[in-house]
């Protein structure tokens, strides 16, 4: 059996806590692997490692990081195979689906190679007569992310290319359930000629969180998992004095108008809702389609499509996996009769399809037609292949389903009209949006982040709002005395 260690100071590191946890194949139930859990003492030497990077590397050209970056982004591209398989191993998505979540973190690698670039200031020549102004972005320091299950590549890559190019030392600490992708890339980084201490791994669970986040030699954290973590972690890193990025769960809706091509609204909708077997923030859960006649011909062409899908171990031809863990999928099949229970219509029962895969944590497509706002399967975030369908009767009310949920991630709209179309991306309250895309991620050189309980702070992330999330600003006001130039100047200066 595996055991996934930390990796502090430019080495793999077992650990001094004498704590470790169970890390499974969840398309076979088996504990594949333990992974240490880091305690105080942990924590505190990759927090003194990074520390003692800092100084140097934040010194170091821009240019200069952005040249290990790219070299680092093409050890990412030789090894992505490896990558994707240590995804799946341990996250249980399908391959082709881990090799699209490797190269979505390789786009903001290649974003962040452009670090001579992206920290570029502004000047403004004569603020005052004889007298300039410049701004610089500076790094932050230490800085940490703490990302989720759902993406143990992409997510980390969310924040540390642009992190570590800005002039930044970075301590992950990924998910425990899927920790070994994140030594695959320390390991590369290391290859790469990142020196020792500017990334680091601490493997762990709450207790390796509550120790980052009271360190006072951490300048910021970036988070990514659920709502009720995010608002713990953002509440704490304010309250200790750190910048905080924390983005939280979702609830994804979809408005397909009557216009809307039925069977292309529907592929879409069973990518978007089923994919990585729901267990996306950007995975679309509830479909509002407008007007009955839609709602029957959507509910129509999704049910054989549901029953059709094809589940099983991500290694092999299927179309979705098993879930993170045993106890995740009782809790999605919880939700499954707590929805019958509130009324909703049960038209594909994924419960019937568990057990396809032995001893799997497996759960099949479920689509539940007849959902009302209130029902605790729309209000509360399932994460699995649990697709709800909200009728309602013209554009206003659709828009309103959506803007009174608390989750404000991702939203798309399908239609082949325009005026709907602009009306909803100019009045919608959700941070990413789509016209007949069902998965509105943004690309590395855009923004990734929710609204409401989707996203706590300022700062989205990647892109330029990554760039300001871990820089700070300093403006620099220049007067020269007159030189040589001028001779002698007897008068008191004013900037006038
Ligand atoms: P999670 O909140 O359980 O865990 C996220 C991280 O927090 C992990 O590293 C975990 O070890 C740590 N953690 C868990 N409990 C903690 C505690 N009590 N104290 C301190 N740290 C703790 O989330 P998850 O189950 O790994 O991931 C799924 C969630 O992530 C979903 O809610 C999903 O919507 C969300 N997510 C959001 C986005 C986004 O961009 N908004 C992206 C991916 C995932």
């Amino acid at each position: 059996m595996a055991f996934i260690p930390h990796y502090i100071d430019g080495q793999a590191n077992s650990g001094t806590s004498g704590r470790d946890g169970p890390v499974f194949n969840p398309a076979t139930g088996q504990e594949t692997g333990r992974v240490a859990l880091a305690g105080a003492a942990d924590v505190d030497a990759a927090i003194a490692s990074a520390k003692a990077a800092f100084p140097a590397w934040s010194e170091t050209t821009p240019l200069k990081r952005a040249r290990i970056l790219n070299r680092f982004l093409r050890l990412v591209e030789e090894r992505q195979d490896d990558l994707a398989a240590a995804i799946t191993a341990e996250h249980g998505k399908i391959l082709s689906d881990a090799r699209g979540e490797v190269q979505r973190g390789l786009e903001v690698i290649e974003f962040a190679t452009a670090a001579p670039h992206l920290l570029k200031g502004e000047v403004t020549e004569n603020v005052a007569s004889g007298v300039d102004s410049h701004s610089v972005r500076q790094p932050l320091g230490v800085v940490v992310g703490i990302t989720p299950f759902n993406f143990p590549v992409m997510v980390p890559m969310w924040m540390f290319p642009v992190a570590l190019a800005a002039g930044n030392c970075f301590i992950l600490k990924p998910s425990e359930r899927d920790p070994s992708p994140s030594l695959l890339i320390a390991e590369l980084l290391t290859q790469a000629g990142l020196p020792k201490g500017v990334f680091n791994v601490v493997n762990g669970d709450k207790e390796a969180v509550g120790q980052l986040l009271l360190s006072p030699d951490i300048a910021a954290i970036s988070f990514v998992g659920s709502t009720p973590i995010a608002r713990y972690i953002y509440e704490t890193a304010a309250r200790t004095g750190k910048r905080c990025q924390a983005l939280g769960g979702a609830k994804n809706h979809m408005i397909i108008m009557p216009d809307a091509d039925i069977d292309q609204a529907a592929d879409a909708l069973m990518g978007a809702a089923y994919g990585s077997a729901g267990e996306r923030c950007m995975a679309i859960s509830v479909a509002v389609p407008v007007g009955q006649a839609t709602a029957d011909r959507l509910v129509a062409a999704l049910a054989p499509r549901v029953r059709a899908l094809r589940i099983g171990d991500g290694r092999g031809d299927v179309d979705m996996g098993p879930l993170i863990t045993a106890q995740h999928r009782d809790k999605v099949a919880g939700y499954v009769a707590a929805g019958v229970e509130e009324g909703a219509t049960l038209v594909v029962d994924g419960r019937e399809a568990a057990g396809l895969g032995g001893e799997g944590f497996f759960i099949g497509g479920t689509l539940f037609d007849h959902v009302t706002p209130a029902m605790s399967i729309h209000r509360e975030e399932i994460f699995g292949p649990v697709l709800s369908v909200v009728r309602v009767d013209d554009f206003a009310a659709a828009a309103a389903v959506v803007n009174g949920h608390a989750f404000a991630n991702g939203t798309t709209i399908f239609t082949r009209e325009g005026d709907s179309a602009r009306e909803f991306t100019h009045a919608i309250q959700v941070g990413m949006v789509g016209v007949n895309v069902p998965i509105p991620v943004p690309m590395a050189f855009h923004s990734f982040g929710g609204w409401k309980a989707s996203l706590f702070g300022d700062h989205a992330m990647h892109g330029a709002e990554g760039v300001r999330f871990y820089t700070r600003l300093k403006t620099v006001t220049t007067r020269w005395p007159k030189g040589i130039r001028a001779g002698a100047d007897f008068v008191m200066p004013t900037l006038s």
